[in-house]
């Protein structure tokens, strides 16, 4: 997690403030490290070194200067621009990206201190709120109370507010000695004024004046500001005693007893967790546990639990309009959306139809099918063409596209009737036959007048098969589809927004793999919130709209709900603010080293890595029950199915608690076979 920390100008107690977060963050077992992002006047900096050095009384700091570094000095003291220009340099924007990254690898909390005020100009062009609102960091504020001060804060806030960036909290730093006590007590009440008003929820923590030289260092509990987003804190549920244990119980013991869980029995329902904070990569129990969340809540989770753009978008949102029908209004959270999603969509896909979830999404992404081919004069080609061994969701609709071994036998009934071709068998590293797509072929030579559209999993056949295939088999769907007439659809849902180590994953297939339509969802609001986005060309937008109906045959009651769309807002321009390409291959290499090993061992079928994914297939899956106890031994949450025991993590998860997952997903590898399965377990 990464903090901006700024001043509302210089000289108004930044550093102190920051060094006593750090302090009290690892006072309370979280391994923080502070940067400074610019520093200007050399001396200054090695002054800052000792005050964070006293401040954390030799204590839990990392050795290397104090826990405090800075990527880039200049020697006089002046603005950044100015400081550089006089040393004819220029602020280097990647040099502080790269410090700040390899931070947050190593420490669970990054303080960047920025260089005084909020206003400060960078370079000829970018303030320093600029700078930390692309990266998406939020704001620590650290105000003051002397006269004066009331107009530097809240213009400060005004700042941040219209830059949309998130808010983690005000530090207010006492008037010095001798002012008049009235006058500091008017300051934090108009700075308390201004956050109930525009930044509801959002914490102001106080902060005494003391000689940081006398040697006597006050606690300051800074929890108000990390607890509920940065990775730690006391809270409200962690280790929950007496009244809410019991509360706990009974909750549990209702769920047990009323609320059905996916894919589960209420006549045996298997044990849940009671999950009560999210905390980055983890997910904080009633009981006060932590499990580091390996597989993001079913991939969506991100950015982490709880990120803080994201929770104060739709905070931002919430304030102001939770929802409006779609069907007559429009809003500035949809538009947003819709200019970002254009922005990052393939080639020309850039018409939006926003969805409640992804099997929704690939319900309109067949209905578009069909309606496009129905205005082209083709009302028989109202089938699709779908793979064997894919999952596109649980609806009847998105059933009947999925694997169509396992669960369908129960839903023939209410299903509708596709064509299926083989999985592809050549692996995503492996050596490309064309054979693999004789079977799509096939369904064509045999189907081809009632095929609508063909749909499948681009690259990463997820919650069915676990599987990486070879890219260049979209080439050939695309080509297939082609010379047949029918669309191409991607169900990206899983495997897009940079998991497979690529924006989308049929991106590893380079140039003639364009789909016409795709699908996104999961990770689109960043796990937030339910929403998801079918992309439609020109083509197939402008064929629809020609046809008859015009109209697209579609609209659920909360589409584009403003709430989902802020997050997924929050959410993209998180993706845009750093690399996730580097980020996703921190991640394979991670895998690599620790899963690779348990290739041949006695009940590993296959170990395979992409991108930010790592799949062990194991010959017979292990007990429930035996799987439960490596959780809590390990602290690893992580959901096998049939087969498989994999990690599909936030992208924030650190080194350390990467090596922890291989280490757990180890361990439920060498598990016993446990019995078999009463019912088929048909995906998660
Ligand atoms: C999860 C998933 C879906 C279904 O999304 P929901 O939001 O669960 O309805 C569809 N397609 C793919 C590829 C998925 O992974």
């Amino acid at each position: 997690m990464i903090y901006f920390v700024s001043g509302t100008g210089t000289g108004v107690g930044k550093t102190v403030a920051t060094g006593l977060a750090a302090r009290d963050l690892a006072r309370r077992g979280v391994d923080a490290i502070t940067v400074k992002m610019v520093q200007t006047g050399d001396a200054g900096f090695s002054e800052d070194v000792e005050e964070h050095r006293r401040l954390a009384g030799g204590g839990p700091f990392p050795e290397d200067a104090a826990g405090l570094t800075a990527p880039q000095v200049f020697a006089f003291p002046a603005s950044p621009l100015l400081a550089a220009e006089l040393e004819g340099r220029r602020v280097d924007f990647s040099a502080i990206d790269r410090a700040v990254a390899a931070c947050a690898e190593a420490h669970s909390v990054v303080l960047v201190e920025g260089a005084g005020g909020l206003a400060v100009p960078l370079d000829g062009e970018t303030l320093a709120i600029d700078f930390a609102a692309a990266r998406g960091w939020p704001l620590v504020l650290v105000a003051d109370g002397r006269l004066g001060a009331i107009n530097h804060t809240l213009l400060s806030l005004e700042a941040v507010k219209a830059r949309g960036m998130a808010l983690a909290g005000v530090v207010h730093v006492e008037a010095p000695a001798g002012t008049d006590p009235r006058i500091d007590a008017d300051a934090e009440r108009a700075v308390r004024r201004a956050l109930e008003r525009d930044f509801p929820g959002v914490p102001l923590v106080r902060l005494p004046r003391f000689d940081v030289s006398s040697g006597t260092v006050p606690d300051v509990d800074f929890s108000p500001i990390f607890a509920s987003k940065g990775p730690d804190g006391p809270s409200a549920g962690a280790g929950a005693g007496g009244a809410d244990a019991a509360r706990s119980a009974a909750d549990l013991d209702w769920d047990r007893r009323k609320i059905w869980h996916p894919y589960a029995s209420l006549g045996t329902p298997p044990p849940v967790f009671e999950a009560v904070r999210g905390l980055g990569a983890e997910v904080e129990l009633a009981d006060g546990t932590r499990l580091v969340d390996a597989v993001a809540s079913w991939w969506s989770v991100a950015h982490g639990h709880d990120h803080p753009a994201i929770v104060e978008a739709v905070k931002r949102q919430a304030s102001r309009m939770t929802h409006v029908m779609f069907g007559g209004f429009t809003h500035e959270p949809a538009v947003a959306l819709s200019r970002r999603l254009a922005a990052i969509a393939p080639e020309g896909l850039d018409n939006v139809f926003f969805a409640d979830s992804g099997s929704i999404a690939v319900e309109v992404a067949s209905k578009m099918a069909v309606q496009y081919q129905r205005a082209l004069g083709r009302p028989e080609r109202c089938k699709l063409l779908a793979l064997r061994g894919g999952y596109h969701g649980d609806t009847a609709g998105a059933m009947a596209l999925s694997d169509p071994d396992g669960m369908h036998v129960l839903f023939r009934g209410i299903m509708p009737k596709h064509f299926f071709a083989d999985k592809p068998s050549v692996p995503f590293d492996g050596e490309w036959d064309d054979a693999c797509l004789a079977s799509v072929e096939r369904a064509f030579d045999e189907h081809g007048g009632e095929i609508a559209a063909a749909i499948c999993e681009p690259v990463f056949q997820a919650a069915n098969a676990m599987w990486f295939y070879h890219p260049r088999f979209l080439r050939g769907l695309r080509r297939i589809c082609d010379e047949r007439g029918a669309l191409l659809v991607y169900d990206e849902i899983a495997a897009g927004l940079w998991r497979t180590g690529r924006r989308w994953a049929h991106e590893h297939a380079g140039d003639g793999a364009a789909p016409d339509i795709l699908c996104t969802g999961k990770a689109l609001t960043g796990g937030a919130m339910t929403l998801a986005a079918v992309l439609a060309s020109d083509r197939v937008a402008g064929t629809i709209s020609g046809g008859r109906p015009s109209a697209f045959m579609h609209g659920p009651t909360f589409m584009a709900n403003p709430l989902a769309c802020a997050a997924a807002c929050a959410s993209l321009d998180l993706f845009a603010a750093s690399d996730y390409a580097e980020k996703a291959r921190r991640i394979e290499r991670a895998f690599r080293t620790g899963l690779e090993p348990l290739r041949g061992a006695p009940n590993v079928a296959d170990v395979r890595v992409l991108g930010a994914a790592g799949v062990v297939e194991l010959v017979s899956p292990p007990a429930p029950e035996d799987v439960r106890r490596v959780i809590l031994e390990t602290g690893i949450w992580l959901r096998p199915f049939a087969g498989f025991v994999y990690s599909i993590p936030p992208f924030v998860v650190s080194d350390s608690q990467l090596s922890r997952i291989c280490e757990a997903i180890r361990a439920v590898a060498a598990l016993p076979p446990g019995p078999p399965p009463d019912d088929p377990d048909f995906h998660e």
